[in-house]
């Protein structure tokens, strides 16, 4: 069967730039699965559908046409119904918004089919928080990453004030920690690693290292 190496963590543990990276060294297709939940909440926005109402949700996931534009040495891009979205995506909004939805088992079940399509020869690498769990329960490879809360809210500070986005250390480390506290506590696919998960620690370790070692997950 096709061979898929799940990245699974909390916001800002490094997933998304972990797993591309690796992704492009071994050669394999990428998901980024927070992307979809995003993108389904920032549809869902501009649409004013209701974000109480799940069947309205459900309509507005399947309706949302979600393509992502991924060519080595770019940033991943991201089109939500045609209109390049990678900015509003990657806002605390939108993670918030999306955390909100993705608390919904309806929104979930109608994105996983989409999901399971990305598992394609030579391979897939796919981050978010259920993907060894529940989306890809049976992968090869699955690695749960973690970092201190402090530096996961200095990286999105990082990643956020590059892109010109005003926003300050504090104020995201209490969204951060808000937005973990929520995915954890949701009945459905929590925030938990797959029992046969390699845990990565990531504080105070560089992209490289780290990159090393999750390709040492596949490699052994
Ligand atoms: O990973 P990212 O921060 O982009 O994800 C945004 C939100 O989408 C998460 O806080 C989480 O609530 C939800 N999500 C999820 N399952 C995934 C990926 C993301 O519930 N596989």
């Amino acid at each position: 069967s096709t061979p898929i190496l799940t990245i699974d963590g909390p916001s800002g543990s490094g997933k998304g730039t972990i797993s591309r990276i690796v992704a492009q060294q071994l050669g394999w297709h990428y998901l980024d699965s927070g992307a979809l939940y995003r993108a389904v909440a920032v549809a869902a926005g501009w649409a004013d559908v209701d974000l109480a109402d799940p069947s309205a949700l459900v309509r507005c996931t399947f309706d949302t046409d979600i393509r992502f534009v991924d060519e080595p040495g770019h940033e991943l891009k991201i089109l939500v119904n045609g209109a390049d979205a990678t900015l509003e995506l990657r806002t605390e909004t939108a993670g918030a918004a999306a955390s909100a939805i993705a608390a919904i088992p309806e929104v979930r079940s109608a994105l996983v089919e989409r999901q399971r399509r990305f598992a394609r020869e030579p391979g897939l690498v796919t981050d978010g928080r259920d993907m060894g769990t529940v989306i890809f329960p049976n992968a090869r490879y699955k690695v749960f990453l973690t970092a201190s809360a402090k530096e996961r809210a200095e990286r999105r500070y990082k990643q956020l004030i590059d892109k010109g986005v005003s926003v300050t250390i504090d104020g995201l480390l209490r969204e951060i920690l808000a937005r973990d506290a929520r995915d954890s506590q949701r009945t459905v696919a929590p925030l938990r690693p797959a029992p046969d998960a390699a845990h990565v620690d990531t504080t105070g370790l560089s992209i490289q290292e780290v990159v090393e070692q999750v390709l040492s997950v596949v490699r052994s």
